[in-house]
Parts: C-alpha cells; structure tokens; sequence
C-alpha cells in the first residue's frame, strides 16, 4: 500500500440550506449513487433526545426554539457516527450551523477527515415554509410548525448564513437553487458529485 492510500483521510461534504430546502432529500440521491455516508446533525440529536440521554430536555427545547445545540454534543455524535464507518465517505447534512458548530469542528476533526466543501440548498422562504408546514402534518416534528419555522428562518439568516459565507470567501461553496423539481436539482448535484469525486 502506498503512503498516500494508507494516510487518506474520509471526505466529508457538508449540506446547508435551510429548514426545509431539500438537504435529505438529496443527500438521499448522493448516498445511492456515490456511496457516501448521510450524517444528519437533527436527526442524530433528535435520536439522542429520545435515547433517554441527560441532554434530552436541552435539546428538545432547542429543537423546538430552532436554537443551536452546543457543539461539544454535536461534534461528539458526529465523531462516534463516523468511527462507526471506517472507510467511508460522509454527507454531514445540517452542520456546522453556526460559527461554534464550525469552531469545534476544526479542532476536533481536522485530524480525522478531510472537508471537501459545502452543497448549498438556495430556496425562497416562502416554499420552505409551505414545504415544511405540509411535511408537519406526517412528520410528528416539534418544529414543523409556523412559530418553530419562523425561529428556524431567524437562526439560519443570523447564524448559519455567515457559516456559508465564511467558506465562500474561501471558493468552498457548491450552491444550487433547490426551487425546482427534486430530480432537476439532483441534476446539478449529481454534476458537482462527478466533478470532485469522478467515479460514478
Ligand atoms: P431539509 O432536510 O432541508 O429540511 P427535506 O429534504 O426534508 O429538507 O425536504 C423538506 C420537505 O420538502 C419534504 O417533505 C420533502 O419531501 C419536500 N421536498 C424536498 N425537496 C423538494 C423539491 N425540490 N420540491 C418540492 N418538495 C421538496
Ligand atoms: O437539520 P434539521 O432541520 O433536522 O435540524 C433540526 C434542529 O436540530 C435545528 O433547528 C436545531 O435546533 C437542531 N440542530 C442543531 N445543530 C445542528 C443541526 C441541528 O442544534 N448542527
Ligand atoms: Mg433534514
């Protein structure tokens, strides 16, 4: 084996957009076609909300405020979700959401992985929250619903926003307008997918 393929770190993609802009969706795509692995940082903490965890109350009453849980709980489900994939390649959909989320990443996994860059999932608010308010009347969330939709809109304009653009400056950012049939966007995805991970 050479050095290179013994010391190759796993790529991580990070999905942004927001509530509702088709991150799952998508990423739903890039794991049947590339084989990529989908970490989504709500559903891994709505996962340890339920587990009966001491951070269970915290993080309901965040998720249901659209506040950010602090990172030192994220980036550990994070971190323990992809030691469970050795040899695998990661979406990290939802994540890092604000400067802290990013922050703690850097120090703790910029050892471990190799970021690649962030897919971003543009799309009007008004779709989102259409989309959202008719995912809610399944989806059993605590948050699809207007007040939580509004607070969620509030968090990702102030906070993630600036996340996005701090990768931007840096030419890191892949943006697609999610404002369209599903599998037109997955079109412009899959383009971006071939052109940094070839293969498929
Ligand atoms: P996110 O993970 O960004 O919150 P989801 O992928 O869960 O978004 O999508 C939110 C809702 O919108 C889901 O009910 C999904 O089926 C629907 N949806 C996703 N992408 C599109 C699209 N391009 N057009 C219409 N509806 C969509
Ligand atoms: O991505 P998703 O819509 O599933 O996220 C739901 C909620 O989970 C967010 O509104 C937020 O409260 C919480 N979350 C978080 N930190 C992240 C991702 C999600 O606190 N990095
Ligand atoms: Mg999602």
């Amino acid at each position: 084996m050479s050095l290179e393929t013994e010391t190759k770190k796993p790529a991580v993609v990070f999905v942004l957009g927001g509530p509702g802009s088709g991150k799952g969706t998508q990423c739903a795509n890039i794991v049947r076609d590339f084989g990529f692995v989908h970490l989504s940082a709500g559903d891994l903490l709505r996962t340890e909300m339920n587990s009966g965890s001491q951070n269970g109350d915290m993080i309901s009453t965040m998720i249901k405020n659209g506040e950010i849980v602090p990172s030192i709980v994220t980036v550990k489900l994070l971190k323990n979700a992809i030691n469970d994939h050795p040899k695998k390649n990661f979406l990290v959909d939802g994540f890092p959401r604000n400067e802290e989320n990013n922050k703690s990443w850097e120090d703790n996994m910029t050892n471990v992985v190799d970021t690649k860059f962030v897919l971003f999932f543009d799309c009007p608010e008004e779709v989102m929250t259409e989309r959202l308010l008719k995912r809610g009347e399944h989806s059993g969330r605590s948050d699809d619903n207007l007040e939580s939709i509004k607070k969620r809109f509030n968090t990702f304009n102030i906070q993630t926003m600036a996340v996005i653009e701090h990768y931007g400056k840096q030419n890191k950012v892949e943006k697609v307008n999610s404002n369209r049939d599903p599998k037109d966007v997955y079109t412009d995805v899959k383009s971006i997918f071939k052109k940094y991970f070839g293969t498929y």
